[in-house]
């Protein structure tokens, strides 16, 4: 197998903002073994579709996309462990082309049941949810009793030596500032880096206005008892800001909230349910699905009416009692 792939490519997808799309999120299941609080709808959730994407579809859909110069591809959910053939999907994927940047959001509860089959199947990054370093407070944001798994499943896969590691942390004002310490405390001597990441609004998750926490006030907090020293961003469609804390671990911060990267944005997503949509934030989809069985000649033509009714940036969440629009899917049904 050679380490570049010679499919044919189209000419790439850009939307109406002249915005190139690079980079595709792909969410493979809205189950969860896990019920963040910033993610879950309040009320009780037990919802799965059940027209999930099939593997079929999945490998359909990475052939199109990468046809676009789909070049980066994530696997999020839900939590993609529990979905049976994801070592398939990952296999396929770094085989078809190896060079795609592949890379997986989990929340590390299964990372050390099936982190050798998925580093054997291809993939090298992994970005790991985690909110909080300590047994109680992880209960109190997930509602789960899983932190000791979670955290095996971290410290394996740091044995593993996977490529990338990254431990996403929602900001969450009252909540995070005492996590901060222990964060910097535990990636200290690891190849590990936080990300701090703004919380954004979803349908039916926690009272944003009241949880929001910036990434200026959580530098304020390092700043009491740290040096940080901030580091040159990599390309303009980055979408963290990263810095050195005492000249010694890394960490970042995804302020899409108080700092929007629409202007570059270079991503689209596919929802467990086989929905295109253009944006996070945005409720315009159309399903691909039913375009897949039988391939519809005039795919390529809805993809790309989709991306040009995407929408410049998302609305300023900041303003006074923002709520995002009760009909839109919430978090879980989006995918990370
Ligand atoms: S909010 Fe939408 S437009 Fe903005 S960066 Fe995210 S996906 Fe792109």
């Amino acid at each position: 197998m050679s380490d570049t792939c010679t499919h044919i490519l189209r000419k790439p997808l850009t939307d109406s903002f002249e915005r190139e799309i690079r980079s595709l999120r792909i969410s493979i299941t809205e189950k969860c073994n896990l019920r963040c609080r910033y993610c879950m709808p309040e009320d009780s959730y037990e919802h799965h579709s059940k027209d999930v994407i099939t593997l079929e579809e999945i490998k359909l859909l990475v052939e199109v996309f990468h046809s676009f110069g789909i070049n980066k591809i994530r696997l999020t959910g839900g939590e993609p462990t529990l979905r049976p053939d994801l070592t398939e999907i990952v296999r396929f994927i770094s085989n078809y082309c190896p060079n795609i940047e592949l890379n997986m959001t989990t929340n590390g509860v299964l990372l050390e049941k099936f982190g050798i089959d998925l580093l054997n199947a291809g993939l090298k990054r992994i970005n790991i949810s985690i909110d909080a370093i300590d047994p109680v407070e992880f209960q109190y944001i997930t509602q789960r009793n899983q932190y000791q798994k979670m955290m095996n499943g971290i410290l394996f896969a740091l044995q593993l030596g996977f490529e990338s590691i990254k431990l996403n942390v929602v900001a969450i004002k009252d909540f995070t500032e005492r996590q901060i310490p222990k964060f910097i405390k535990f990636i200290e001597g690891t190849n590990l880096e936080v990300r701090f990441i703004e919380l954004m609004p979803f349908s039916g998750n926690l009272n944003f206005q009241d949880k929001f926490l910036s990434k200026n006030e959580i530098l304020q907090v390092i700043e009491q008892t740290h040096a940080l020293t901030p580091i040159q961003k990599d390309n303009l469609s980055q979408t963290f800001t990263m810095y050195y804390v005492d000249g010694k671990v890394k960490i970042g911060f995804i302020p899409s909230v108080t700092d929007s990267f629409c202007k570059n944005c270079d991503r689209v997503r596919i929802t467990a349910d086989g929905n295109l949509r253009p944006c996070l934030h945005s409720s315009n989809e159309i399903n691909l699905t039913n375009l897949l069985n039988p391939l519809d000649p005039e795919l390529e033509g809805h993809i790309r009416e989709a991306l040009r009714k995407k929408w410049k940036e998302h609305p300023d969440f900041r303003i006074a009692n923002y709520r995002p629009p009760l009909s839109d899917r919430a978090m879980i049904l989006i995918g990370g």
